[in-house]
């Protein structure tokens, strides 16, 4: 990350000094107020999984601007996304903060702290205006993490001539033009091609592939690369799984915990339709934990991206919902779409 600056926000109208260099807010003066009102005694911490080292910094100035009575606990579970609260910590605390991701749901409870990126993005949309985007009109997305320079990004495009088409998703989404690893419907939108301004390789690749009949621009702000999405490589690996899967006979069908994970709909009619099928439920679905069940593939109802991004290391066949009716000739082979995720809990 590039972002050295920080804001020190939080802290300033204190006095207190931070004890650690901080690159984001953390909001800390929201914590403390939430923990005044509610007498709190108890703070649960989450972070995700790139944001963990700094659990204890971020614990440490907490502990000094709060009283001594209250508890700081960092939850130690593995967190990727506000689908994946930690409703354990979260039942055993007075003031439970979720860092690292918008609200997927709001609740009294959980104060979520987004930690939007401080980078600048116009460099990279300027690369996208002058080497890709083409014609009058173009959809703009990006990730929770840009969020804060949205408005920004729609000047920038309007002023260069662009007609900026958004909207804001289903329920699972926050923002107008944000985008999850498992949800792009604020990419519905009319428009032949779709800016897509933010990292990673899988948040366009599934937007490329839920929107095949457009054109999908990716401006990494971070690593100021410009980019096509291309799902060739990616659909094969998804046939060459199919194919795998088509001589199986006993399925795992994974029932996600977590609380913003289960489809359990899709998981009760694929083991009401098939008696080799068997509902396996675990939170952290990992190699290692299906290792030992004598199945013959698998089926993911829980977060998408465990199909697409580690199906590989699995060492079964991992399918989505649709790739199992694929699978077993319930739908033909080029029907295969990207596996989304819709609504909350
Ligand atoms: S279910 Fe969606 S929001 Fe949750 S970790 Fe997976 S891709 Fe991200």
């Amino acid at each position: 990350m590039s972002q050295e600056s920080y804001s020190e926000g939080d802290l300033r109208n204190t006095g207190m000094s931070l004890k650690h260099d901080r690159e984001w807010d953390y909001e800390l003066d929201r914590i403390v107020e939430a923990v005044e009102e509610r007498d709190a005694d108890k703070v649960g911490l989450q972070f995700p999984e790139g944001l963990k080292r700094r659990g204890p910094r971020v614990a440490d100035d907490l502990r000094e601007i709060l009283p001594e009575n209250v508890t700081v606990l960092i939850s130690g579970q593995p967190c990727y996304g506000a689908c994946d609260l930690d409703t354990f910590l979260m039942r055993r605390t007075d003031v439970f903060v979720h860092f690292g991701h918008s609200p997927m749901k709001e609740s009294d409870k959980i104060i979520y702290v987004p930690l939007f990126s401080n980078v600048d993005v116009l460099p990279s949309v300027d690369r996208a205006i002058d080497e890709e985007l083409e014609g009058d009109d173009v959809g703009l997305v990006t990730t929770a993490q840009h969020m804060n320079r949205f408005e920004e990004m729609r000047e920038h495009l309007e002023d260069a001539g662009y007609t900026v088409h958004t909207r804001k998703g289903d329920d699972r989404l926050t923002h107008e033009g944000q985008v999850l690893g498992c949800n792009y419907a604020s990419a519905d939108i009319d428009a032949d091609q779709i800016l897509y301004v933010g990292g990673g390789k899988f948040h366009p690749l599934g937007l490329a592939m839920e929107h095949p009949d457009k054109k999908v621009v990716i401006a990494d702000p971070v690593n100021n690369v410009l980019t096509i999405a291309d799902t060739e490589k990616f659909m094969k690996q998804r046939y060459g799984a199919v194919h795998r899967a088509m001589d199986a006979e006993k399925f795992g069908v994974i029932f996600c915990t977590k609380i913003g994970q289960g489809r359990w709909d899709q998981a009760e009619e694929i083991v009401d339709n098939n008696d080799n099928a068997y509902l396996i439920t675990m939170d952290e679905v990992t190699p290692d934990r299906l290792r030992n069940f004598d199945m013959d593939a698998f089926v993911n109802t829980g977060c998408p991206r465990i199909t697409t991004d580690d199906g590989p290391r699995f060492h079964k066949p991992m399918l989505t919902p649709q790739e199992y009716r694929i699978a077993i000739g319930e739908e033909p082979l080029d029907a295969l779409e990207f596996d989304t995720f819709h609504g909350t809990w």
